[in-house]
């Protein structure tokens, strides 16, 4: 088996095609090396060896060691240099994670491997420069005893052991604070001495001389840290599934570190923030990579280089064409440049925020670089909702009192009462509040607060450090590198412009769009989509952003098969749906009318009444509330279909629990508090979601159906004899039994003709069933005698078939998904596995009986893109969903189709 791909000299054992097996970072090397690009020499360690080192107690396969040899050896013919060499240039390499998708910053890097006691002397001599070879081998012996070694801080120490050691080396020496670069020589020769005394001190180990079992090591320590916590909790985040596993990159170093002819950097082919088609990065003078995206020194835009090094910047400028054009993408490149000579480490597709990625694939269509089809598919349809997302109430913020800018480095507007670590965030979030994360950098270990914040303010760094990166493709607000934000960690508190926030209880706010921070709480108003579509304001429609929206919507129309309606119980709502590109009500849930005003008091009435006699008053006070709602929907509409349920509350919500609201109620409806109590115990249910509701409600009492048909066939009559088209599909719940339907909907023909007979006026309709418990799917030939439609009730579906209760799920969910038994929430992504088979099972029994019913789904599901993708395969005619998400579910349902 082939366990090493090498790359270099405009060759590659692999190409860009072969991510699963390479990971991300090694198939695109092996592609650039392929079409010319200036990369270093290297060879990737495949994910199988991954897989195999998990499946094997952490051990290797037996001809891996010889393939690794070859990889070096050929490393060497391309370098002139040999590995572990004590006469000239040694070959030293960098060992690098990579995974199928990147996972920035989650995975752990070592530099400058191959040196020992031996091989710094003949770098020294071979570069001329002590110094250099030095600080080197100090940085390598520091990374490689932190990651491979595991000499960190404990729970008990502030700060890193190294940090430590440097620190205290500069008092005793110098009595002062200096900087790492004013350390000389012989300095670094002490440190490297006290650093590897440190690590025998911690680990009881000596620091590792040979060369080869550094390698081997370093190997290691890339795939063990495939299972660390941060890249466990990335993985989650992003349903990359753990068995996937991770290659392992070993390249020749090449130096940013070598004087003021050297430097390195990270760019973007675009603006990955807002799309501008602009080349944007960063870089450092005389630094490594790890220097410019940890974040620690503030990197110069990328354009100085122009300035700096002019020629190197002029052959950037054509790699970054020679990039968009061969991958047909943006790209975000690292590059390094030695005494002059421009070097690529990497290169893959940018991450962006929706904005941006909009943009990117508008123009790049004009730019005839990809067609309308892939620019479909470059618009994450889980980041869409992004792009409705709010920005700060513009007559609130020019009231508000701007303190200091930094760079956007994520846009939106967030506003939030300040944290300072990670923790606390996650734990002020979790309590309910709406919080900012404010730090002087982020690393990886504060992804969690980075989840829960809703809002990241950092200090230092640029725009593509971590904080921005990890930011950005999480959609979260993000302003970087605002120095004149000063932290202290200590007394918890941050001051600006000579104000001071206190953590826990002070607000700020940020735009991550212009990089502004203001103090204090400010409203967030609604972007300029949803200015533009549901308000119909001019200025947001002139938009460049409006306008890419609208033309992206108008391609999903033309290129999906599935129709995109809503789940809609008033006009209002029914009306921003059609606004985003609905075309009809999937759900209106008759319940959730009753909750304006004192509609409720006649809900009770009907709810308390134990005679039909009682129950028909009640009702007939109902009446023309939902005739009044259903007529203003049906106008909405304008001729659109829309199915209504029927009635399928849980009654035990509806009534008062408490004595004194009791005897209030009593009062209202004229009847005994002791009756109201009496009737509510009776009401009680030990297991609500399985007792009486759904369509058990109409047939024990028939005059609440009669009710809701007649409102439903009155204001369709009134409606059509406005000249609107109207077209109801009434739809009963928790059908289980063809007989159930059947008794519903004789009662639902009768009032029709009654209807038509009063009223004078002939309308179409249409009645069927939601499928939502395992019964009705499974005899869903038998009840498509009677139904005319199916729609997939999916939140019950998902409740009564995997036997989970969908509201009291929250608190095993964590472990559940932990344990990967779930790799999604079942109630926010269809399990196709299982609630897919009955699904599919259905939508046979029901065609055979029914070759051409009509087939959808209402439940939540209906607006999750994986589970629109599913709809799409099992040949749904319609996926329903709330009205914001119905552009997402429009883009998904496009995307299922190409
Ligand atoms: C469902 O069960 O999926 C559904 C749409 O109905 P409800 O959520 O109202 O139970
Ligand atoms: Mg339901």
């Amino acid at each position: 088996v082939k366990y090493v791909y090498s790359f270099g000299a405009g060759k590659a054992d692999g190409d860009g095609s072969m991510k699963a097996l390479l990971g991300g970072k090694g198939a695109n090397l092996a592609e650039m090396s392929r079409i010319g690009l200036p990369v270093p020499p290297g060879f990737t360690i495949t994910t199988e060896v991954c897989t195999f080192y998990y499946a094997n107690k952490k051990s290797y396969p037996e001809s891996l060691q010889k393939q690794m040899e070859a990889g070096v050896s050929a490393m060497e013919k391309i370098m002139d240099a040999k590995f572990g060499d004590a006469k000239g240039m040694p070959l030293l390499v960098a060992v690098r994670s990579g995974a199928r998708d990147s996972m920035p910053g989650m995975m752990d890097t070592i530099l400058n491997l191959g040196l020992n006691d031996q091989t710094v002397l003949s770098l020294a001599a071979a570069t001329k420069n002590e110094r250099f070879a030095w600080d080197c081998y100090r940085r390598f012996v520091q990374m490689y005893g932190d990651v491979v070694l595991g000499v960190q801080k404990t729970e008990n120490e502030d700060h890193e052991p190294f940090e430590v050691a440097i620190e205290t080396f500069k008092h005793e020496k110098y009595h002062k604070d200096i900087v790492d670069s004013d350390l000389t020589a012989d300095d670094q020769k002490e440190l490297v001495k006290r650093f590897k005394a440190l690590v025998k001190q911690r680990t009881g180990k000596v620091f590792p001389n040979d060369p080869w079992d550094q390698l081997r090591g370093a190997a290691g320590a890339v795939f063990s840290s495939w299972m660390n916590d941060r890249a466990i909790v990335y993985r989650r985040k992003y349903n990359i599934p753990a068995e996937w596993g991770t290659a392992v990159n070993v390249q020749a170093m090449v130096y940013g570190n070598t004087g003021n002819d050297s430097g390195s950097g990270v760019a973007f082919t675009r603006n990955p923030a807002n799309g501008v088609n602009e080349f944007y990065g960063e870089f450092l003078i005389n630094a490594q990579g790890e220097d410019v995206v940890a974040g620690v020194r503030t990197p110069e835009p990328v354009i100085e280089l122009k300035k700096a090094m002019p020629k190197s910047y002029a052959e950037l400028l054509k790699v970054r064409s020679t990039l968009e054009k061969h991958f047909k993408d943006v790209q975000d490149v690292e590059f390094t440049i030695q005494q002059g000579k421009l070097f690529m480490l990497q290169t893959r597709n940018g991450k962006r925020t929706a904005a941006a990625a909009l943009k990117f694939s508008m123009d790049m269509v004009k730019e005839k670089l990809i067609d309308q089809e892939t620019a479909i598919l470059r618009n994450p349809a889980d980041q869409l909702e992004q792009l409705l997302a709010p920005d700060f109430d513009i007559s609130e913020v020019k009231k508000a009192k701007e303190l200091a800018k930094g760079l956007p480095a994520g846009p939106g507007a967030a506003s939030g009462i300040i944290y300072l670590n990670a923790n606390r965030a996650a734990a002020a979030a979790e309590a309910g509040e709406t919080v900012l994360l404010v730090r002087n950098e982020t690393s990886p270990e504060d992804l969690r607060g980075m989840i829960a914040a809703a809002g990241i303010l950092t200090a230092k760094g640029g725009v593509s450090s971590h904080a921005a990166l990890v930011a950005r493709q999480m959609g979260k607000v993000c302003i970087c590198g605002a120095s004149a934000v000063e932290i202290d960690y200590d007394k918890k508190t941050v001051t600006i412009a000579g104000q001071v926030f206190k953590e826990g209880k002070d607000s700020l706010s940020i735009d991550g769009t212009a990089g502004t921070i203001y103090g204090g709480k400010i409203k967030t108003g609604p972007s300029s989509i949803v200015m533009g579509l549901l308000h119909g304001d001019k200025a947001a429609q002139g938009t460049e952003k409006f306008k890419s929206f609208k033309t992206l919507m108008d391609w999903c129309g033309k290129a999906a098969r599935l129709d995109v309606r809503t789940n809609a119980d008033n006009p209002e709502q029914t009306e921003n749906a059609i606004a985003f590109g609905a075309v009809g009500i999937g759900l209106t849930r008759t319940e959730h009318m009753f909750f304006e005003g004192d509609r409720i008091d006649a809900v009770r009435e009907m709810i308390l009444a134990d005679n039909v006699a009682d129950r028909e008053k009640a009702l007939a006070k109902l009446l023309p509330y939902q005739r009044e709602d259903f007529t203003g929907i049906f106008k909405a509409l304008k001729g659109m279909p829309a199915t209504i349920r029927l009635l399928d509350p849980p009654l035990h919500e509806f009534v008062p629990h408490e004595e004194a609201a009791q005897a209030d109620l009593a009062k209202k409806i004229g009847v005994s508090a002791d009756k109201v109590k009496s009737r509510v115990a009776a009401l009680h249910e030990f297991n609500p979601m399985l007792g009486h509701r759904g369509c058990r409600l109409g047939i024990a009492y028939p005059e609440i159906t009669a009710m809701q048909a007649r409102a439903i066939f009155e204001a369709a009559a009134d409606v059509a004899k406005a000249k609107i088209k109207v077209k109801p599909e009434v739809m009963v719940p928790l059908v289980g039994f063809k007989k159930e339907l059947d008794l519903q909907v004789e009662i639902i023909h009768k009032v029709a003709k009654a209807v038509m007979a009063e009223k004078k006026i002939k309308f179409d309709y249409m009645v069927g069933t939601m499928i939502e418990v395992p019964r009705g799917a499974l005899t869903a030939d038998e009840i498509a005698h009677t139904a005319e439609f199916f729609s997939f009730g999916t939140n019950d579906l998902t409740q009564t078939a995997l036997g989970i209760s969908r509201d009291d799920m929250g608190s095993f969910l964590m472990p559940y998904t932990e344990n990967e038994i779930f790799k999604k929430n079942p109630f926010a992504t269809l399990d196709t596995v299982g609630v897919g088979q009955l699904i599919q099972t259905a939508i046979t029994k029901g065609r055979s009986t029914r070759p051409d019913i009509k087939l959808g789904i209402c439940g939540e599901h209906g607006g999750d893109p994986d589970s629109v993708k599913f709809c799409h395969q099992v040949g749904l005619s319609y996926v329903s969903c709330s009205p914001f998400r119905v552009p997402v579910a429009r883009l998904a349902a496009a995307q299922a189709a190409i």
